[in-house]
């Protein structure tokens, strides 16, 4: 029996049926729960998914909805370039394909944030069409059961990979195959401790045969992460307030609001009264909290000044605003910076009144 029969009489039985982006399987859920699973496990993306879309229902509602919600639906899921890349990708549906994810592999390849993996994953799974999959759970499952040694970032690897998925595909059954075939990777043949006695391919498979199920895939060389350092400025108002900056585009937390950071050596004093308006009476760093990117670590010293009052105009500057407790619950904050607001007592209060915006 080959493979894809093996495989789909296993997922019949026991794979998984009731993960919320399978009722309804459209294009734009399965394309959410896509770009979610990505870094992401799917016990944590199953919350998140369905707050996405009880409040962006439709590509339509995604490319409208201002960047700040949808970083908001996004924040605490890291890596937000998928959530950049997303709201760029339903708007370029809305200019090009009416408003629709299109269901032709150039096209919906060409959108950002959407490689041949995911665009084969999508169009398998919402349209039954017949693409091969690769993602990192497929490469391991590849390397087992066929047995390939050495590195699979080669270029030679990736092809010889590659083919694997494409020559394994059944003739028809592409959603429920390619979802069996990444729930095959997620909870039989895990990274760790895989469950070969309840596989329904151990048969021919050669990790299994050769005692090479622990040692493959070869793991990757553990790279040393470089280490860059910055203060974080925490100024509050002692009754609830905090500023907040608007970070750039592009870089970590993308769009997202922050602290204001403070990247040099110099004393951070002038820095604080230009911000606040006035000098801070008194400065504090506070333990450090280290938050590790795709590329490197970031050591963050957070800077605690309470200032007078908070200023109600703060230059000229739209990205730079005072916000109580409940306007940053809205926002959506990297979840490190929630964390160190959520520990600190300045994040408790409620002011009196509204902080006015500028
Ligand atoms: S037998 Fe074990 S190693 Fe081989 S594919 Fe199945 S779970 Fe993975």
């Amino acid at each position: 029996v080959d493979f894809a029969t093996r495989l789909l009489d296993w997922h019949a039985l026991h794979g998984r049926h009731d993960l919320p982006w399978q009722h309804p399987r459209t294009p734009y859920r399965v394309w959410l729960s896509e770009i979610m699973l990505q870094q992401t496990q799917v016990s944590t993306v199953v919350g998140y998914f369905g707050r996405f879309v009880g409040a962006l229902p439709s590509v339509r509602a995604l490319a409208e909805a201002p960047a700040d919600r949808v970083l908001a639906l996004w924040a605490g899921l890291g890596y937000y370039t998928r959530a950049r890349n997303l709201h760029r990708a339903a708007q370029l549906c809305v200019e090009r394909h009416g408003g629709e994810l299109p269901g032709d592999f150039a096209a919906l390849s060409a959108l950002p944030g959407i490689g041949r993996s995911t665009a084969g994953a999508i169009l398998a799974q919402a349209h039954g069409q017949r693409h091969p999959i690769l993602d990192g759970n497929v490469r391991r499952v590849w390397a087992r059961h066929a047995g390939i040694d050495g590195d699979l970032a080669t270029a030679a690897a990736q092809r010889q990979l590659w083919a694997l998925s494409e020559s394994r595909m059944p003739a028809t059954r592409l959603a429920d195959y390619t979802q069996a075939l990444m729930d095959l990777g997620a909870t039989v043949c895990t990274p760790r401790r895989a469950r070969c006695d309840s596989c329904p391919v151990r048969g021919d498979c050669v990790a299994r045969a050769t005692g090479r199920v622990d040692a493959l895939p070869k793991p990757r060389r553990a790279r040393r992460l470089p280490l860059r350092s910055t203060r974080l400025l925490l100024l509050h108002d002692g009754a609830g307030r905090v500023l907040l900056e608007r970070r750039p585009p592009t870089g970590i937390w993308g769009g997202l609001w922050s602290l204001p950071e403070h990247a040099g050596d110099d004393d951070v004093g002038p820095r604080i009264a230009a911000l606040a308006g006035e000098a801070a009476p008194g400065m504090e760093a506070l333990p450090d909290v280290e938050h590790a990117f795709t590329h490197f670590r970031l050591r963050m010293t957070p800077v605690l000044a309470r200032v007078g009052h908070a200023a109600p105009r703060i230059g000229d500057n739209p990205d730079r605003r005072w916000f109580d407790r409940a306007e940053r619950e809205s926002l959506g904050l990297p979840s490190p910076i929630a964390r160190l607001l959520e520990r600190l007592d300045v994040a408790g209060g409620h002011g009196p009144d509204a902080p006015q915006r500028t």
